[in-house]
């Protein structure tokens, strides 16, 4: 009699993806949206009228995870079998992307936009996401990025030339991926401390991507580290800067002035300092990824206090970083960087959903509900966000709880 996704659900407490509500809510969930909220327990009332009425502690938004590479599985840390990885056929590269987008929704991480891949199969992970009945999380794809011949990023992206090779390579990229993916410098130098490479591409030039992307309808986001790549990144206006170690403060002033945003992705530098027999990283070494680390952190409580906009993004698929649980890592190195975690949970929900242009980014009526149930207030005890007890997806469907 009920049709498909449609409940009441009564909760203790709620975060709506900005605020905090600490009192008694009833909602309304039909046909996978939500559709109406109100203070108080109308659970009975709503038995007598028929509704499947169900009770949690706590629910949010679902969390997403605004940078991945789903095609990498990050729980492998041999680097001899990560290259091994890529040399598989397309379906096997798929299978793991697949598994990827499991292991994302089941802990709650109902949406990641993925950062880049070379063979199109985040494109086609977001085309099985949005078939009926899949259990993946939803999927924001870059498609393929674009890098500068014989420089990093060949894993991600395709080389463009000159000015005139930047602007169709934009145009044509754009035609099928949600945003553009500029690989505007190289990797972190872990032993040097340092980004050692010069930016693979001048402001004139990043500034073409730029302009190129925002006329097809479409925003950039920059992997991008070390103060000459800031430079250059917002100075053309790059809408997302990912990574952004070696940050500083006037480039977060322009980066809040032009309402551009930053994804910090603690996590892939956090794992070679908590990990360091792994790459075999000398004692000089791991004092220069935590002094990177605090730098980062020390950063991201100014931009935070600056007004800049923060996504949560994990790099899920670098080594050591586990597809959907690094998500709840990279909130406890926002948490240790002194934001608090009302303003985390934003950047985990709300910001994301936001930039990407999601008319409805709150957890308000007429948004589609796509929710995390836990068993406690992750404003008493953070943890409980590690092993959610419900997740529903983009279309209202209800899942089974993450296996811890
Ligand atoms: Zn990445």
């Amino acid at each position: 009699m009920n049709p498909p996704n449609t409940f009441a659900l009564v909760v203790d407490q709620w975060f709506d993806g900005e605020q905090r509500h600490a009192q008694r809510t009833t909602m309304k969930v039909v046909d996978g949206r939500l559709e109406a909220v109100a203070a108080g327990d109308h659970g009975d009332a709503l038995i007598g009228q028929g509704w499947p009425v169900e009770r949690g502690a706590f629910l949010m938004p679902g969390l997403v995870d605004a940078h991945v590479h789903l095609f990498l599985d990050g729980a492998s840390t041999d680097s001899k079998q990560r290259s091994e990885h890529l040399k598989q056929p397309l379906e096997a590269l798929t299978d793991t992307a697949r598994r990827s987008a499991a292991q994302a929704l089941a802990n709650g991480v109902t949406g990641v936009r993925d950062g880049g891949d070379r063979y199109g199969i985040n494109h086609r992970l977001r085309d099985e996401a949005r078939s009926p009945g899949s259990a993946l999380s939803q999927v924001r794809s870059v498609g393929l990025g674009v890098k500068r011949a014989k420089r990093y990023g060949a894993f991600m992206a395709t080389d463009v030339g000159d000015d005139d090779s930047i602007r169709s390579s934009v145009r044509e990229l754009a035609r099928a991926n949600d945003e553009i993916k500029l690989i505007l410098t190289g990797i972190i130098d872990f032993d040097a401390g340092a980004v050692t490479d010069e930016p693979q591409f001048t402001l004139e030039e990043a500034r073409s991507v730029v302009e190129t992307a925002h006329a097809a309808g479409r925003k950039v986001m920059a992997h991008c580290s070390g103060f000459k790549g800031l430079v250059v990144a917002a100075g053309a206006g790059v809408d997302s800067i990912e990574h952004g170690f070696f940050m500083d403060r006037t480039t977060l002033a322009l980066m809040r002035d032009k309402n551009l945003a930053w994804t910090p992705t603690f996590c892939p530098v956090h794992f070679q300092w908590a990990s360091p027999e792994v790459a075999g990283w000398s004692a000089q070494t791991v004092g220069h990824l935590r002094r990177i680390l605090d730098a980062h952190a020390e950063h991201l409580h100014l931009a935070h206090q600056m007004g800049v906009r923060l996504l949560v993004g994990t790099d899920a698929g670098s080594m050591g970083v586990e597809h959907g649980r690094a998500m709840f890592d990279e909130i406890d190195r926002f948490l240790e960087a002194g934001l608090p975690l009302a303003a985390v949970l934003r950047a985990a929900t709300t910001e994301p959903r936001r930039h990407f242009g999601d008319p409805q980014p709150l957890l308000a009526p007429g948004a589609s509900f796509e929710a995390v149930q836990l068993a406690a207030s992750p404003f008493v005890d953070v943890q409980v966000l590690r092993q959610p007890q419900r997740v529903w997806d983009a279309a209202g469907r209800r899942l089974p709880a993450a296996v811890p």
